[in-house]
């Protein structure tokens, strides 16, 4: 593992550990876990602490009745059913970058997606919306393609998957970690050796500026519908 500049707050951490984070979040947090030791670490400091917590915490006697409700419950869940969940692993080694997170939603790798084209510089593949119908995607910019200057209505989260980019606050690389909200305007670059690939949560729609980005605006609406 490389030693990474942009790691998630802390806060976020603590929520993905106690995991009462959206999928989408968690599943960003749970990428760059696989590319940086000191997350990884952290997350190991924060599961001691809470089995720490739990540990010394009075056990409550439950009721006969809740007792029973939750015997009956177990017997309920199908053990079989577990044990058929399948997981697809890529087969393609050129695609070593794909997080074992996101097999679930990629079968072979990024080549094999169907992605859509957003403008010359950049496709997208959505893939699931979270429960506050936040927008999981992808994103793919070409060799030095930009997204555009734009401002975001909600958060938006990004981790970067394969490639690398810059903006106004400097240069990201694989499995850096970025959050950005309305106080900021960006314009995303990618670097010129290869295709950028990240993972992109979105709460709203992106608002580009400038004349020809305004005139786009109402085009990425309605895809985000
Ligand atoms: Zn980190």
């Amino acid at each position: 593992m490389e030693t990474l500049k942009n790691h998630p707050k802390d806060e976020l951490l603590a929520a993905y550990a106690a995991a009462s984070l959206p999928l989408s979040q968690a599943l960003c947090i749970s990428v760059h876990l696989e590319h940086c030791s000191e997350c990884t670490q952290n997350m190991h400091h924060l599961h001691q602490l809470g089995s720490e917590l739990m540990h010394n915490l009075q056990p409550a006697k439950p009721s006969p009745e809740l007792k029973n409700k939750l015997f009956e419950k177990i017997d309920q869940i199908s053990i079989s059913a577990a044990a058929n969940v399948k997981v697809n692993l890529p087969t393609d080694d050129a695609n070593q970058s794909l997080p074992r997170c996101l097999h679930q939603f990629i079968k072979t790798g990024y080549e094999d997606i169907s992605w859509k084209r957003l403008s010359s510089d950049i496709q997208s593949y959505e893939l699931c919306r979270d429960q506050n119908n936040a927008k999981v995607e992808l994103l793919r910019i070409r060799p030095g393609g930009t997204s555009g200057t734009h401002t975001h209505m909600g958060d938006e989260y990004t981790v970067i998957l394969d490639g690398s980019f810059s903006d106004e606050s400097g240069l990201y690389q694989q499995g850096d970690f970025l959050v950005r909200n309305s106080l900021d305007k960006h314009t995303p670059v990618a670097t010129i050796d290869k295709d950028c690939i990240c993972l992109a949560v979105t709460e709203a729609p992106i608002q580009l500026t400038g004349f020809f980005g305004r005139m786009l605006n109402p085009l990425i609406r309605r895809s985000y519908a």
